[in-house]
């Protein structure tokens, strides 16, 4: 059994790759501090969310971190460097914060793909997934306090989304490709990007350490309720906040 894919419901996946290309992987929800937002969760925690380890490495002159995908069984020239990986759960959110992108494009909504830290911030939203009967659809008004978590500390469920209203929207309430994403980085050569001007990366001690870890770890059995302050990037901006439903 490996790490990668676990718990994913696999019919699900969107086939259209034009909306899921792998740039869009670092499109990650993130938010500024004292910002609310409505977040939209897609998937339920329990059956479709994905679990990945994820390396960190840092930018030291756009001074922003550079996430990359461990290829789990596969040769992995980040493992081989030692490059620290944390094990996250992504989720597909949908943020309702009106957005411009860089070539003034205008969105209403915006999906985003959610990193969790599987190790620290995981039990709220199992909290959360049991105290609301699930999490699939689920609309979330998110606040995030000053230095908080990057995608939002206090997260107050609304209610459950109507699919007649997203449809008539066109929001797209699909679950991010994610096996798309892991598939693309399997041709990826990290190489270049560990020889870089710039980039630096925190080891671990032994090899694959976090990795032995994360596969112990269940949905279940998380007791580590720590903080984390996960580096944010800075793919997006925010807008005046403006309730969608
Ligand atoms: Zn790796």
């Amino acid at each position: 059994m490996t790490w990668q894919g676990e718990g994913v419901d696999f019919d699900n996946y969107q086939k259209d790759m034009k909306s899921n290309r792998l740039d869009k992987y670092s499109m990650r929800h993130w938010m500024r501090s004292d910002e609310t937002r409505n977040i939209l969760i897609v998937d339920d925690l329990r059956t479709q969310s994905f679990k990945i380890l994820d390396h960190i490495l840092y930018n030291s002159i756009t001074k922003k971190p550079i996430y990359r995908p461990c290829r789990g069984s596969m040769p992995c020239e980040l493992c081989d460097k030692k490059v620290i990986a944390i094990p996250f759960v992504f989720l597909t959110v949908i943020d309702f914060t009106p957005y411009t992108n860089k070539s003034g494009k205008q969105y209403t909504h915006f999906k985003k793909l959610m990193a969790i830290g599987a190790k620290n911030d995981l039990p709220l939203f199992i909290n959360k997934y049991k105290e609301h009967g699930g999490t699939k659809l689920t609309l979330w008004k998110v606040f995030r306090k000053p230095e908080g978590k990057s995608f939002g500390d206090d997260w107050t469920f609304v209610k459950r989304a109507d699919e007649a209203k997203l449809k008539a929207k066109g929001v797209d309430y699909s679950v991010l490709d994610y096996e798309a994403m892991i598939k693309s980085v399997k041709d990826q050569d990290y190489r270049p990007l560990i020889s870089a001007p710039g980039i630096t990366w925190s080891t671990v001690d032994k090899s694959k350490p976090e990795k032995d870890a994360a596969q112990d770890l269940g949905m279940e059995d998380i007791e580590d309720h720590g903080t984390t302050n996960k580096p944010a990037t800075a793919t997006d901006q925010a807008k005046p906040n403006e309730d969608p439903f």
